[in-house]
Parts: C-alpha cells; structure tokens; sequence
C-alpha cells in the first residue's frame, strides 16, 4: 500500500473540503494524536458529534459486541437494537414515534416531508408553506439545504424547491405576520450552530408554539447540533417552557457513528403511512447498538449535570483571554455549544484563529467566519479545559501579534 498523507486529499477528493494539515490518527477521550504523535486537546468534538469524546470504552464495548452478533437487516425486518434505542427516545421525550435515518440532514429530509404530507392530506395541498430563518442550517440535501436560511449554500443549485419562506430569527413580530393558514410548518434550531451559535430567546419557542397550535402547523425543532446532552439537558427544548411536534437528532445521538433520528408526536407520526417514506440504512442494528449505549451514558446526571460547570469555566477562560486581548464582543451560547463572536476588529478572522489554535495543539471551530466556537466532550475534564485554553491563549496572542 502506498503511503497517504495530507497531499493525498488533493489528488484524489473532490474539493468541497478545506481539511487542516495534520492528520489525526488516534482518539481518546478530549485527546487526538497525529501520525508524529503529537497530542491535541479536542475542543472540537468533531462538530458536537463526539459528545463522549474519543472512543469511549462503553461504546467501544457496544460496537464490538453487536459486530459480532448483527449489523444490517434493511427495514424488511426490524431489528431488536432499534426498537430498544426507540423505546428510550419516547420514554424521555415528549414523542410517541420514531424514524431512524442515516445522517441528520436525512433525518430533517423525513421531517420536512411528513409536515407537507400531514398539512396535504389533512387540510389540502395549497398549504405547503415552510417557514424557517436566516443563518439556520438543516443539512445538505436540496430540500434540507433550501429549508436552511444560509444563500450561499444553495447557489448554483437551483432550481430548489419552492414554498419556503426565510424570516429574521427571535422576530417575534415578523413571525406573527407571516405564518397563516398556509403555513405547514415552522422550523427552527433552539440554538442557531452553524449560523453563529444564537440561543433562541423563550419568548420566540413561546410564540412559534402558539402559532403552530393557531394555524395547525408543525413545530419541528431542528436538534441535530443543539441536543443530546449538548445544552445540560437532553434536549434544549427541555430549557424552555415548550414540547415541540416534531424534533430532529442526529450528530452526538451515535457518538461518532452515524445514525439520525426523528421524533414525533403520533398524531402527525400518522401521515408517514407504510411506503410513503424510507431509507434501507436508517436504524441499522449496529448504529443503534451504539447509539443505545450513548443513549443511556448522556442521559444521565453525572453527564447532564457536568455541562453547565464545564461552561462557566470555558466562559471565564475566554473572558480572561478577552481581557486581555479584545478580540471578541460576545461570549454566547449554552453548556458545551459555545461561541466567541470576533469582534469588528478581527473580523472574518475565525479560521486564523483556528488554525494558530492547531499550531498550538488545541482543536476548535468555526461557526462562520466571524464566530470561534467550542463543541467539546460532554465528558472533558476541568484539567483539559484549563489546558486547552492555555493554549488557545498563546495561539490569540500570535494572531493579535500578527
Ligand atoms: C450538522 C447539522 C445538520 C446536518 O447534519 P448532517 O449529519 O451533516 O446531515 C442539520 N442541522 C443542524 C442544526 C446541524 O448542526
């Protein structure tokens, strides 16, 4: 075999990708090593999806022993891991039923097709309007792509499908004058990720609740980023005072192998009829084993009750390299989806930032170009936070330098 390396990328992949220059080759836990050995703190969590860290010895466990026993059926049978990971969804949640897809923009693809399916065979097809926001994002599909509120990911792909409406996100008034009879659904993240780390205010999950129950549209929240342990609560609706009809689950729901989730209430379950809707991968036996484990390990109070500590140090941390430096005007977010706004100085500049943290061997994100953002290990110690920090520090005061 011939040796690979980061060269490599460029001749074979198509280059819709911009990766970093090392190539991790190891995980544990909030840690990552390249091929020389160099060791990394992970505050990148692989975009909020390995929310147990590296390999986690559970999952690792879980995996190993379903690989022997089963690992794909197609929905010609079910299969006994995804009942069981099924079953838990709807024990701790507010929804009666459960579709499981392969990746969290198939999951919002089987979400946004039950609400046009639900609204058509219950009210007619002229009402078919989405109303979602701007700087949201729900995947990459054509549909899931159009729903999400972010232009620059659908151009050059037209021509996208219609009846879908962007509105200013937390505009509570806008919202009110835009949804009518019409609207079939109202969609939205409960903590904006990819468009900037933007926590929806309670008066706005408030107002599109009441507006779905007025106008007898489905709420589907968008939790792929946003759930599964990631806010301190299972799921971020559980902060506010609302139960949505439909929600979406994907990233951290696996831990790290790929599995999405929808959920609703039985009521719009309904529309999904036998043949109406599927996917020969989606609840695999093996993706569910694991999922089922990291069910139980997130779900817990020793992980839920950690989160929320963790960001208080993550946010004092940042302060004090703030003060320091002034490079950002906000530090927002909830529990472990935590962004650092640059400010006008800076810019732009997030993937500078990124890349001196790598120099400096600690791994963050992006939240478009203007947002530093930290999705970590629900689990990383207080050690490996003041660690990481104190390398991100050195790597600010290089860019400030700069
Ligand atoms: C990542 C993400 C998606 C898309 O998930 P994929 O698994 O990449 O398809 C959709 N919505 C939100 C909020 C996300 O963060």
């Amino acid at each position: 075999m011939t040796q690979v390396s980061r060269e490599t990328f460029d001749q074979v992949m198509v280059p819709n990708y911009s990766p970093l220059k090392i190539i991790p080759v190891k995980g544990e836990g909030a840690k990552l090593w390249d091929k020389e050995g160099n060791e990394y703190i992970d505050f990148a969590g692989g975009i909020a999806v390995n929310a147990l860290g590296h390999c986690h010895p559970e999952l690792v466990g879980a995996l190993k022993a379903q690989a022997d026993k089963l690992w794909h059926l197609s929905n010609v049978f079910t299969n006994e891991p995804a009942l069981e990971l099924a079953e838990k969804m709807v024990e701790n949640t507010f929804a009666d039923k459960v579709f499981f897809a392969n990746s969290g923009g198939e999951a919002n693809e089987a979400a946004f097709k039950l609400a046009r399916k639900y609204a058509s065979e219950n009210f007619g097809s002229e009402k078919n309007e989405i109303i979602s926001f701007t700087q949201s994002f729900h995947g990459r599909t054509l549909f899931t792509v159009s729903v999400g509120g972010q232009p620059k990911y659908t151009q050059g792909f037209e021509p996208l499908p219609g009846g879908i409406t962007h509105l200013e996100y937390n505009n509570v008034e806008m919202l009110e004058k835009t949804v009518s009879d019409k609207t079939c659904a109202i969609v939205l993240e409960p903590v904006q990720g990819e468009g900037g780390i933007i926590p929806a205010t309670a008066e706005f999950m408030l107002k599109v609740r009441e507006l779905c129950d007025k106008h007898n549209a489905v709420m589907i929240l968008d939790e792929i980023q946003s759930g599964m342990g990631r806010t301190g609560k299972l799921f971020a609706y559980m902060h506010h005072d609302v139960e949505p009809d439909v929600l979406t689950s994907a990233k951290a729901l696996g831990g790290g192998f790929p599995i999405g989730a929808m959920l609703a209430k039985e009521k719009f379950a309904a529309a999904l009829k036998v043949g109406t809707h599927g996917s020969t991968y989606g609840g695999n036996a093996l993706g569910c084993a694991v999922a089922s484990k990291a069910f139980d390990i997130i779900n817990t109070d020793a992980t839920l009750s950690g989160v929320e500590d963790k960001h208080n140090l993550f946010k004092t941390k940042l302060q004090m390299i703030n003060d320091k430096y002034e490079i950002l005007d906000e530090v927002r977010g909830k529990g472990l989806l935590i962004g650092g706004a640059l400010n006008e100085k800076y810019k732009g500049r997030a993937r500078d930032f990124m890349i001196a943290a790598l120099e400096e061997n600690v791994m963050v994100l992006m939240a478009g170009p203007n947002v530093i953002r930290f999705a970590p290990s629900l689990l990383v110690s207080e050690a490996e936070i003041e660690k990481g920090m104190a390398a991100l520090e050195k790597a600010v005061a290089k860019v400030v330098a700069s």
